[in-house]
């Protein structure tokens, strides 16, 4: 029987096996000192030791990444580690002598929880130990089926299996998310993760092995907000006359990454006078999609270049006729706009037959802790 009960270590400050844990995030222009003094560590030998030229060399502290202190009751340090967005850790690890480097090497572990949403999926996460970040991953996975900016029911209910690096039995970071359900408004929906071995390529699965996303994302930004939809007849807010407004507006930041909402090829790529910086993409059986009014584009695409569904392509802006940041988002098939939201686009490719036994296999472990966790919910 394996315990049920997910605690996992993730705040700021808090006590654990004999030692207080402080963790900050490193900013731009940090150096150790100035770290030590923001993690409140006043440890004149580990001071000295990270001032020393050859540490300079082997910790680079990198904006973004960041720095866990294990600190005694005395204020003196056992072990600092650099955990680094890329997923590598470095420690600095008190011993008989001194201090000594080592990099680590991280235990990958399964962890799993549940919960109910009352108030937002992310005060949910936090309420049962999960880290926030997950989130996003579970809101990504469904994006095809729930529009978590609106459709998500107070009471929706999740439970997750996912992958969490340690070290030295001290949760480090979340990895991928392997098995979900949900439940929201009544409706079930379960994903698992599917790497295939021969391509590398991963993917969400329903149960029977159809693919969870839809070959075509709902929007092409992350987190959005319609400003304009697609009408037959609406006032142009710079012609001041009616027009037809074939696409949809969202209002995002000048900067927001914009996504391919499916796999493609550039079929254009540069300033097309009204449409400002704009990007046309083709697409399977007919459909294209157009991105306008960017500020800049993705590096290195070109006209011809292949893309995967949410690779980004380019950036939100005001280029051409536009009266503010926004995005102007068309869905063409076989050359004609037609309403994104009502187009019936085709799911993702399933998982082939000769995968089917492989899929069945590789997720019975994750389906079964699934099933526990209806058993016996974490919360
Ligand atoms: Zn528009």
């Amino acid at each position: 029987m394996m315990n049920l009960k997910v605690t996992i270590q993730q705040d700021d400050h808090t006590y654990q096996l004999g030692s207080f844990v402080e963790e900050k995030t490193i900013k731009r222009g940090d150096t150790f000192i100035r770290l030590l003094r923001r993690l409140q560590i006043d440890d004149p030998e580990l001071i000295k030791f990270l001032s020393l030229k050859k540490v300079a060399r082997e910790l680079k502290l990198r904006a973004g990444d960041s720095i866990r202190a294990y600190i005694n009751p005395q204020g003196t340090v056992n072990k600092i580690l650099l955990i680094g967005q890329s997923g590598k850790v470095m420690s600095v690890i008190k011993n008989d002598s001194g201090f000594e480097i080592k990099p680590v090497l991280l235990e990958n572990r399964l962890l799993f929880g549940s919960g109910t949403i009352q108030s937002s999926l992310y005060r949910a996460l936090d309420e049962n130990g999960i880290a926030d970040e997950l989130g996003s991953e579970i809101a990504e996975i469904l994006a095809s089926e729930i529009d978590f900016n609106r459709d998500i029911r107070s009471g929706a209910r999740f439970s997750i299996v996912y992958s969490a690096n340690f070290f030295d039995n001290n949760y480090i970071s979340s990895g991928k998310i392997q098995a979900l359900k949900f439940i929201n408004d009544g409706r079930e929906y379960k994903a698992f993760l599917f790497e295939d071995d021969a391509t590398k390529q991963s993917g969400y699965y329903k149960e029977n092995g159809e693919n969870i996303k839809n070959a075509f994302l709902r929007s092409p930004l992350k987190f959005s907000r319609v400003t304009s939809g697609f009408s037959k007849r609406r006032l142009h807010p710079v012609l001041r006359k009616w027009r037809a407004h074939k696409g949809i507006d969202y209002g995002a930041p000048i900067g927001t990454p914009i996504m391919a909402v499916s796999k493609g090829a550039v079929r254009y790529i540069g300033t097309k006078g009204a449409y400002g910086r704009f990007i046309e993409l083709r697409h399977k059986n007919g459909v294209s999609t157009r991105y306008a009014h960017l500020s800049k584009y993705a590096k290195k695409l070109k006209k011809g270049s292949k893309v995967e569904q949410g690779q980004i392509i380019g950036y939100v802006g005001k280029s051409g006729m536009a009266t503010g940041p926004h995005l102007h988002y068309e869905f063409l098939m076989n050359g004609r706009q037609v309403d994104p939201s009502k187009a019936v686009t085709p799911p993702g490719p399933p998982i082939t037959p000769e995968r089917q036994e492989e899929f069945k296999l590789k997720t019975a472990a994750t389906k079964s802790m699934l099933l526990r966790l209806d058993a016996f919910p974490t919360e």
